[in-house]
């Protein structure tokens, strides 16, 4: 069966990398090849960066409005086209397909929200007295480089590019080498919908190549980064070099927080939605459950007949969780729940791999509970992405805040309960960019700004506070006086 290639996308043109290299795309469920994606390298970084800033003044001075056609026709095309990206989405990346066809619909609906405000970006008139008139415009930042990781590459990449576009600014996108076709699709996409040459280009590739040509390239004005801590110092160190902005999302521990008084019957099939989608891989995951003594038992069982009727497969059989992205990763993640064990972590369910005929080439790990969590131990403080829970019994409401605030990240927190002064009281002391009361993620949350604390990162996406990340205000004042005759 014949693969399709996928070149890098400059200037409205697909062309292979200038090193003429490939690299192989597998389906993380059963090994099999998918395609072969551009080997994309520091000349093509190049390239895409001038081709970027020619676009950008063209770009910049049209009329709002005609930048909001475009991306509604996008939007409107992605919709159309739902079913093969998300199809594509599954089986590259590994996760069961309607959590696929989620994706898409968010890409879809990042496009159109953004379209919706394209020609709304509003500056201020600021009171300076009779003298002068003053007033602020917001301003595109220019070239703005995209670097997407591998778990949620559609959404991620809809999620960096509408704002971005809505705002007049152009982009070079370097999507992850583990999984990027949906990516790539969608650049197809928004050139067929009529996205102008030069303003969206994309150049796949390794990290250490692509990325790190791209982050320390002195033609990119804003870096929007989305991956590990690691890499993400990485790219603010070279960020640092040039002056430029950084826009950056590294993950997190977000709890849930569970009150003695929450509504079980709610509370635990949202936890276990919000601690597995792409098998835990996922930034806003709730890795940790944060319980109430008194009711600490009974959510460890109702969790366990929850976590027992989880079904894990191959994306394409659509079940609850599907392979995790690399050999690699589900390497980690074992290595991680032998680390919990070893602290004195009680595994209650799950942690072993799946072994069947066809699935024996999957890198899957089954869902895991593990409880009598401390704080001190490694499972509680690391970001593991991977399938993995734990759960930490607590007295106090201010034992829950301590504990929630324990980790060097704050990027999401949920709480449980009924109680409004114990959830409000709650709210204002966790330190995370986003809380969640009795729901969590509430549907996606295109609306809602997202963006951490401390290491999960700064700089917010989505919502209205996307557009202060991709712009800049210029403040302009004029000495005014009445003519003299
Ligand atoms: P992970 O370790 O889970 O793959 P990364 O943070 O390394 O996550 O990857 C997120 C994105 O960052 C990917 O597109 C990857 O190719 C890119 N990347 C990796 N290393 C670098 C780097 N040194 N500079 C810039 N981008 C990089």
């Amino acid at each position: 069966m014949a693969h399709p290639t996928y070149d890098c996308f400059i200037q409205g043109e697909w062309i292979p990398a200038n090193g003429k290299q490939t690299l192989e795309m597998r389906d993380p469920a059963t090994g099999a090849l998918l395609a072969h994606i551009a080997r994309g390298q520091a000349a093509d970084i190049n390239d895409a960066v001038q081709a970027a800033t020619r676009a950008l003044s063209p770009w910049a001075s049209r009329p709002p409005v005609e930048r909001a056609r475009i991306l509604h026709a996008i939007s409107a095309r992605i919709s159309r086209e739902r079913d093969a990206l998300a199809r594509i989405e599954s089986l590259d990346t590994g996760k069961p397909l309607k959590q696929a066809f989620a994706d898409a619909t968010a890409a879809a609906r990042f496009f159109e929200y953004y379209a919706g405000i394209a020609d709304k970006v509003l500056g201020a008139s600021i009171p300076m007295g009779s003298d002068y008139m003053d007033f602020t415009v917001r301003e595109p930042l220019g070239v703005t480089a995209q670097i997407v990781p591998w778990n949620y590459p559609l959404q991620i990449s809809a999620r960096g590019l509408a704002p971005a576009l809505a705002c007049g600014n152009t982009v070079v996108l370097k999507p992850a080498e583990l999984a990027c076709l949906s990516v790539l699709e969608l650049t197809r996409i928004c050139h067929e919908e009529g996205l102008p040459p030069g303003v969206l280009n994309v150049v796949p590739g390794y990290g250490y190549e692509a990325g790190a040509a791209l982050a320390s390239h002195p033609g990119v004005n804003l870096l929007v980064f989305t991956g590990s801590v690691a890499t993400g110092i990485g790219v603010m160190q070279a960020a640092a070099t040039n002056i430029v902005p950084v826009l950056l999302e590294l993950g997190g521990k977000s709890p849930n927080i569970i009150l003695s008084d929450a509504c079980l019957d709610e509370a635990l099939p949202a936890i276990i939605r919000a601690a597995f989608p792409n098998s835990g891989q996922t930034c806003s995951a709730g890795s940790r459950v944060l319980v109430q003594h008194n009711i600490h038992r009974q959510v460890v069982d109702q969790l366990a007949s929850l976590n027992a009727r989880l079904q894990v497969g191959p994306g394409l059989k659509d079940g609850d969780l599907g392979a995790l992205i690399s050999k690699d990763q589900q390497v980690k993640v074992q290595r991680y729940i032998d680390t919990g064990r070893d602290e004195g972590a009680e595994v209650i369910i799950g942690g072993q791999a799946l072994a069947g005929t066809d699935m024996s080439q999957g890198h899957f790990v089954m869902p895991a509970l593990l409880d009598h969590v401390t704080s001190s131990m490694r499972v509680h403080q690391e970001e593991i992405f991977g399938p993995v829970l734990s759960i930490v019994p607590f007295d106090e409401l201010e034992e829950a805040a301590t504990l929630a605030n324990s980790t060097e990240y704050g990027l999401v927190t949920g709480i449980w309960g009924n109680d409004l002064r114990s959830t409000h009281w709650l709210a204002q002391q966790v330190k995370t960019g986003q809380v969640f009361i009795n729901t969590y993620g509430a549907g996606g949350g295109v609306e809602l700004p997202f963006g951490g604390y401390k290491k999960s990162g700064f700089g917010r996406e989505k919502g209205m506070d996307a557009l202060l990340s991709y712009t800049q205000v210029k403040n302009i004042c004029i000495h005014v006086q009445a003519p003299r005759h």
